[in-house]
């Protein structure tokens, strides 16, 4: 009964997608547990990209059950134009799950969540607008709208109405934006509900059974360890629980059933939107590691900020998600380095801080305490197996590991799906 958790070490865009496809023979669910369509991951099959949001990515193993858990919230508009994308290029989606008790992102939380950060000004989050941050507020705040309310048309409208009431009071009064009128909204979701009914499933209830049945089920988390509510820099996050932890809650599966957390852990960091992020590089070196990494939002398309390996949020990734396994992904980027930096630990008003440091204050003014480590020239895109790796660049997937405080199992050379390392199984 295998369950293994696949989360973001750093602040998402790790790379999820290649470790997840990797695993996809082995695996028979795979579980999106929270966030929405904020996240994007890229899976590379032959010389076909694949950009998905919402859609876990075993949908793209024919083999696979895909699952959109408890967790996730669900802009179905957006679901089902993934879903007719996927079907045009010659993928069913039809063994989609859909949790019925998943929250729908409504156009209020859109037009909210634009709005919202316009005010915030200097402050803004810099969130990708998608409506996430309103509509997990409306679920805490008891007054969501979930899946399975596509399926009963009158509580559907009831509900519409009875959030409209007050969010269109919002909109108009406060931000000075146009109303949304319910029946229009009604319409657009009872069509939504029409093509989403033969998915929409009691989804804990299945994987329970798919456990006790002996079934591999992964659980894919959006974003990553430091975007997360709870354990991230908040208010610089998303508004769900990436973490491992919160793969339990957004899916149904209970922690005594998880067998493995699997962290992607970038072989540099980046960023997306605003917040703290002491390695980032914003000199010629950024600009290199963003071109030679391509590192431009998958969802947004917006620039990564981007910065040296930082050890401490490695270890403070494997800490708060007890993870099992890492999967260095890109470490390709890298070569062509004379030497290459990497933070062991913070110094924060002339004090040395080996962990995060306890306020977000004190995160701000971190300064990154750099060791060097010798790079290496050589293109390692073609590599096999570990040993095929030149001495530098084994030596630093060492120290990365050492830092981290858990096993490097599988390594990144490349985009494709053929460009991995595995150093010992993952399941
Ligand atoms: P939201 O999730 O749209 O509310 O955005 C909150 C913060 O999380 C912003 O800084 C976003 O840039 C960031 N974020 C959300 N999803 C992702 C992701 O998949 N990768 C990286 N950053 C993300």
């Amino acid at each position: 009964m295998p369950a293994v958790v696949l989360v973001g070490a750093q602040w998402g865009d790790e790379g999820k997608g290649k470790a997840t496809d990797l695993l996809g023979g082995d695996v028979d669910y795979v579980v999106r547990y929270q966030g929405g369509n904020n996240a994007g991951h890229t899976v590379v099959i032959g010389d076909q990209k694949y950009a998905l949001h919402l859609l876990p990515t075993g949908v793209l193993s024919p083999e696979v059950v895909p699952v959109i858990g408890n967790g996730v919230v669900i802009d179905p508009g957006v679901l089902l134009e993934e879903i007719d994308g996927l079907k045009a290029r010659g993928i069913s989606c039809e063994r989609l799950l859909i949790s019925a008790n998943a929250h729908l992102i409504m156009p209020h939380h859109k037009a909210l969540d634009k709005v919202s950060e316009r005010y915030l000004g200097k402050a803004k989050i810099g969130t990708t607008g998608r409506g996430i941050g309103p509509a997990y507020g409306d679920k805490i705040a008891r007054i969501g709208v979930r899946v399975q309310d596509l399926l009963d048309p009158g509580i559907l409208s009831q509900k519409i109405e009875a959030a409209l009431n007050e969010k269109n009071q919002v909109l108009t009064k406060v931000y000075n934006r146009r109303s949304i009128d319910p029946a229009k909204v009604l319409d657009e979701y009872l069509a939504y509900a029409d093509r989403l009914k033969p998915h929409i499933s009691d989804t804990s209830l299945v994987l329970a059974k798919a456990l006790d049945d002996g079934k591999v089920v992964l659980l894919e988390g959006g974003q990553g360890n430091l975007l997360d509510i709870d354990h991230g820099t908040y208010p610089f996050v998303t508004s769900s629980s990436p973490t491992s932890g919160g793969a339990c809650g957004g899916s149904g599966i209970p922690p005594t059933r998880l067998t493995r957390v699997i962290g992607i852990l970038k072989a540099y960091t980046t960023r997306v939107g605003s917040g703290p992020f002491p390695t980032e590089l914003t000199d010629d070196m950024g600009e290199w590691l963003r071109q030679t990494g391509g590192e431009y939002g998958t969802t947004t398309g917006r620039n990564r900020r981007c910065g040296w390996f930082d050890a401490v949020i490695a270890r403070y990734a494997t800490r708060i998600n007890g993870v099992t396994d890492f999967f260095l992904t890109k470490l390709d980027v890298l070569s062509g380095l004379e030497r290459i930096p990497v933070c062991v630990a913070y110094e924060i008003d002339g004090v040395r801080h080996d962990e995060i440091p306890m306020t977000q204050t004190d995160f701000h003014h971190a300064k990154p305490i750099y060791e060097e480590f010798p790079g290496w020239q050589e293109d390692i895109t073609e590599a096999k197996t570990f040993d095929d790796l030149p001495a530098n660049a084994q030596a630093y997937v060492r120290v990365l590991e050492e830092m981290s405080g858990a096993a490097i199992s599988a390594i990144g050379v490349g985009p494709g799906r053929t460009q991995t390392l595995q150093l010992r199984p993952l399941i």
